[in-house]
């Protein structure tokens, strides 16, 4: 069927209308989208039209009216009968849609069209969307006339169309950056935009206050004259480096100079921002201001530092302390098992230095010891170990020494060094040394043995009168002071001298009593009170500990039993050593006493240092582990002290960290130390741990933790640890719940 003038005359009309119309309705794109497919539909008298807009590499309807509705709203361009009408720049016409390999066939089942006009739409060179007109009637397939009428048509469609998709491409951009700006100045963290020279463009409210300096003072200045020297040549090099195309973003610690004076951290994250070309045009630096952290972190180090040092040497002489010493000795047995040679332990006293003390004062008696430990020390060899094991007491390892004969000028050189007259105070003082000594292998093969032994020979030396004996079998049988001593805390421990004292805890902001910690003291029958510094350690080494500890829990469970049955809940925390948490059988005596008082795990907790922990983290574990299971809270001790590794408290089932005296004590007048107590709290606080402060002295330190938000505190300010009676009345008048002043009585 011929077209006739009068149909492309009419045709042109309702196109110059549809352009009329479009123009008509300027910028509400839902109503231009609606015209352009009525027309296209009407135009063909197809049965749906449907406008979609290019998006990257896909395709995305916009707009779809009649059969066409049933149509995916995005689809890959690359597999769209659009890429073919794309290809040859012209409406394409699929007369057959069924048979057409060019179709999305997904598509094609979703409406059911049996003709096609797929119509390209360009800006310029660039194609920005495509429309669709389809037919489901077979009888009235779309032709190669109504193909002519969309072309005509496809030139205003393409302008109505760029102008949808520039205003939507603009309205995307406008949103954008919107959003970024109520992020840019809202963010928390400093962001500075600078050029490709570094030269600031811009920066947000949080680096003004970051840094002090206003935008307007920083704006047009190069960022590095922010930096602090020491980082300025990384990041010169990373800058670089994201200039040259290598990076696109980097992130490093590095310091600020605040306006004034001070030095900022910050955690920096630098970002690369391209142009439409993909050339460098911005560096955003994203800042974190993480200061406090750094300087917690610093201090913790420092601390643990000091820490180490401290752990292990002698404050007043600077010689190693009994811990480095036994520790030297081990290394130097294990030597001496590889190379068949022998090591000679000397433990030295020396004679009448409590006359010293006792005529000239302390100050006296620590010069001599100062002086004498600095001889001793140039006395032996520099693989030789010189170590104060307390009091006017040393220790010294001779490695390599083979045999008795061997040691003798090591140790007659000791003995005149000590010997010769020390100046003090203008006098000329004399101190004669008594030394034991026990050689490895013939006299102990372990540390242990080797010391006792040692101390024994020196127990020897003394009531023979002479400078230094060999250990003997036969000294073994005279009972010398510190195997006295061994006995007498083995009976203590059996005939209940070991009392416990308890010392409160309390919450900082109410006052009220939160649990009490059990403290050992020896009521010794001649000696009276004993503090735990005096005996612990010697129960330590000879593994009485064990016992001891066993006899603690026990005794803090009858006290919670007896606090119960007045309806007194108050849990009572014991505090363990390295040797429970080395014992497999521990967990299991500990339920057992946990049953036989009929105390529920939750009144009792166990308070634990770090190197308690860390001495053997494999074999402690465990036993940590079964303890947490029985339902014990786990408290680190003396928290700070330690190797200062965080990592554990979030391994094991711990619940509460003390922080060690020593920082809150200080805090008033050390930087370092409220650093570490304010860190511990926040740290505490950010791992859902509660935090006790330990040592809480004065109102001053109390109130300060209270600011902190430190959650619980112990210390003389609340109470000394106190016997039982007395800690019931003391409770008492504080209206303790279950504990009446007539009970208490
Ligand atoms: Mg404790």
């Amino acid at each position: 069927m011929a077209r006739s003038h009068r149909d492309d005359t009419e045709r042109l009309s309702r196109i110059f209308q549809t352009q009329r119309e479009i123009a008509a309705a300027g910028n509400d794109l839902a109503e231009m989208t609606r015209i352009v497919l009525d027309r296209s539909r009407s135009i063909t008298g197809a049965e749906g039209a449907m406008l979609c807009l290019v998006d990257g590499d896909e395709l995305v309807t916009r707009d779809a009216v009649g059969i066409a509705e049933k149509g995916h709203r995005r689809r890959p361009l690359a597999t769209s009968v659009a890429k073919h009408a794309i290809e040859t720049g012209q409406p394409l016409l699929i007369e057959d849609c069924e048979n057409d390999h060019r179709l999305n066939r997904e598509m094609q089942r979703a409406v059911g069209d049996t003709s096609l006009i797929c119509v390209p739409l360009f800006q310029g060179p660039r194609v920005v969307g495509v429309v669709n007109v389809m037919n489901r009637d077979t009888a009235k397939r779309l032709t190669e006339e109504d193909r002519q009428t969309l072309e005509m048509l496809s030139v205003v469609l393409s302008a109505a169309v760029s102008h949808v998709a520039e205003y939507e491409a603009r309205r995307a951009e406008i949103e954008a950056l919107s959003r970024f700006n109520a992020l840019f100045d809202g963010a928390s963290i400093g962001i500075v935009r600078s050029d490709t020279e570094g030269d600031v463009v811009d920066l947000n409210p949080a680096v003004e206050e970051m840094l002090g300096y206003t935008a307007g003072e920083m704006v047009g200045v190069s960022f590095r004259n922010f930096m602090h020297q020491d980082d300025l040549e990384e990041s010169i090099a990373r800058f670089d480096q994201m200039m040259a195309g290598d990076c696109n973003t980097y992130q490093f610690e590095r310091r600020y100079h605040r306006k004034d004076g001070k030095i900022i951290w910050g955690q920096t994250t630098a970002v690369l921002e391209r142009d439409a070309d993909g050339n460098p045009r911005f560096v955003h630096s994203m800042i974190e201001n993480i200061t406090e952290r750094k300087l917690a972190e610093q201090a913790l180090v420092r601390q643990s530092e000091l820490n180490q040092h401290q752990a292990l040497h002698d404050a007043l002489t600077g010689l190693a302390n009994r811990t480095l010493f036994n520790e030297r000795i081990e290394q130097a047995i294990r030597e001496a098992e590889r190379e068949s040679s022998q090591v000679a332990v000397l433990v030295m006293d020396l004679d009448n230095f409590k006359e010293v003390n006792d005529s000239l004062g302390h100050h006296a008696g620590d010069v001599l010891l100062a002086e004498l430990g600095s001889r001793v020390g140039h006395a032996v060899r520099a693989v030789d170990t010189v170590a104060r094991l307390g009091g006017d007491e040393f220790g010294i390892l001779l490695r390599k020494t083979d045999g008795r004969e061997e040691a003798i000028p090591a140790i007659e050189r000791i003995c005149q060094a000590v010997e010769r007259p020390v100046t003090v105070q203008g006098l000329p003082l004399s101190v004669e040394a008594s030394i034991g000594v026990a050689i490895y292998p013939d006299d102990g093969r372990d540390v242990e043995t080797l010391l006792q032994r040692a101390d024994v020979a020196m127990y020897g030396a003394k009531e023979g009168n002479s400078s230094y004996v060999f250990y003997d079998e036969a000294f073994d049988h005279r009972d010398p002071t510190r195997v006295m001593l061994v006995g007498e805390l083995r009976r203590a421990i059996e005939e209940r001298e070991l009392v416990l004292f308890y010392q409160p805890k309390a919450r900082v902001g109410s006052g009220e009593i939160e649990s009490v910690e059990a403290l050992l003291r020896w009521q010794h029958p001649e000696r009276g009170l004993i503090y735990p510094d005096a005996f612990i350690p010697l129960a330590q080494q000879t593994g009485l500990i064990v016992p001891l500890t066993l006899r603690v829990i026990e005794e803090a469970l009858a006290q919670a039993r007896q606090f119960l049955d007045r309806g007194m809940h108050l849990p009572i925390a014991v505090n363990l050593s390295t040797r429970n948490l080395l014992d497999p059988q521990f967990p299991n005596q500990v339920e057992e006493l946990l049953g036989r008082w009929n105390v529920d795990a939750g009144m009792l907790r166990f308070e634990l240092t770090e190197s308690t922990m860390i001495a053997d983290p494999v074999r402690t574990r465990d036993v940590i582990e079964r303890l947490s299971a029985l339902g014990i809270e786990l408290s680190i001790d003396d928290f700070g002290t330690g190797y200062s590794s965080l990592a554990y408290l979030t391994r094991l089932p711990v619940s509460e960290i003390k922080i060690d005296r020593s920082f809150v004590m200080d805090m008033a007048s050390s930087e370092d130390s409220a650093t570490i107590v304010r860190s511990i709290i926040d740290l505490g606080g950010n791992l859902g741990l509660t935090v006790v402060a330990e040592g809480v002295e004065t109102q001053e330190i109390w109130d300060e933790l209270d600011a902190l938000g430190c959650p619980i505190a112990q210390g003389y300010h609340l109470s000394r640890p106190i016997p039982p009676d007395a800690l019931v009345e003391w409770l008492a008048a504080r209206g303790f719940p279950g504990c009446s002043e007539e009970q208490a009585a």
